[in-house]
């Protein structure tokens, strides 16, 4: 077991016998996440799968929303120590866009997937809007409770100039018609409307919602840990023979052509033309003071 750790943008508890429960704890950024929080997430589920005394991970956010996606504030360090880093595709610094794709390739695509694949039953705990980046957050966990009150959005191709998030698992989760509407529309998918496509696995109310999945996940740590691993790799890798992940990977390559065509057109990553002023008016400083722009992502 890691010795225990400090952190800044999470809680890490034990909720119940055998259950870690993982908080992104930023709720006046709206849980937004950035590379602080993504390593300290990283580090948890690292904690949580390496003791074997959780049986199952819980992933919640602090406050009203569960998470409003990538913070595109770029508040706080450009790239992680380099002891955290997971991948091997080197700086995310480098000339043109190869510092921009290695930062993407594991900052979004790779250590969602790394997270989607931890070894142990995960459950979301989801309440509030759920926007752009948070979703991929929710659709890393095998089973996802939300409130009444939870919606979600995927604005990366409506108004950012990209297909979708880096984690392309919208057709598995929604159908191909119903996420190609999403996509296209960039209008809010409902809790029962989640449910109803088999995004979700139930919707209770919003005071119920921790007390409900701290249940769930108290019944599935009483039953053989290894037995609960090996269920959740034996569907993991049928989805993957459906070919998941070769068409999340074909989609990453297309999202970064998304973002070289902003780049092209418009001087950095993603199309602010069509976001609402405040957002807009955030990037165009981070552009200006260099915060944003090569290197950066989105
Ligand atoms: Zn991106």
């Amino acid at each position: 077991m890691e010795p225990a750790k400090r952190y800044e943008q999470i809680v890490y508890e034990t909720a119940a016998p055998n259950v870690a429960r993982i908080v992104m704890n930023r709720p006046e950024k709206l849980n937004a996440q950035g590379m602080v929080m993504t390593y300290e997430i990283d580090a948890a589920f690292k904690r949580a799968c390496n003791d074997p005394s959780v049986h199952v991970i819980i992933l919640a956010g602090a406050g009203k929303h569960f998470n409003a996606g990538h913070d595109l504030s770029f508040d706080g360090p450009a790239a992680p120590d380099e002891a955290d880093k997971v991948g091997l595709w080197g700086p995310f610094e480098g000339e043109g866009w190869e510092g921009s794709y290695a930062r993407e390739k594991e900052i979004y695509l790779d250590i969602t997937e790394r997270w989607r694949n931890a070894p142990k039953p995960t459950i979301a705990e989801v309440q509030g809007a759920v926007v752009a980046g948070g979703n991929m957050l929710v659709w890393a966990c095998d089973l996802i409770i939300c409130s009444e009150d939870a919606r979600f959005r995927d604005n990366t191709a409506s108004e950012m100039g990209v297909p979708g998030v880096e984690f392309f698992q919208h057709p598995y989760e929604l159908g191909t018609r119903k996420a190609k509407e999403w996509l296209f529309t960039g209008d809010w998918l409902t809790a029962r409307e989640a449910e109803r496509r088999g995004m979700v696995n139930h919707v209770v109310s919003t005071d119920q919602l921790t007390k409900i999945t701290l249940e769930l996940a108290a019944k599935i740590a009483a039953n053989n840990p290894f037995a609960m691993r090996l269920a959740k790799e034996a569907i993991n890798r049928g989805q993957d023979l459906m070919g998941r992940k070769h068409a999340m990977d074909a989609a990453f390559s297309l999202h970064q052509i998304g973002h070289l065509q902003n780049m092209l057109v418009n001087g950095f990553p993603i199309d602010i033309s069509r976001l609402h002023a405040p957002v807009r008016e955030a990037l165009e400083a981070a552009v200006a003071s260099g915060k944003y722009g090569k290197g950066t992502g989105a």
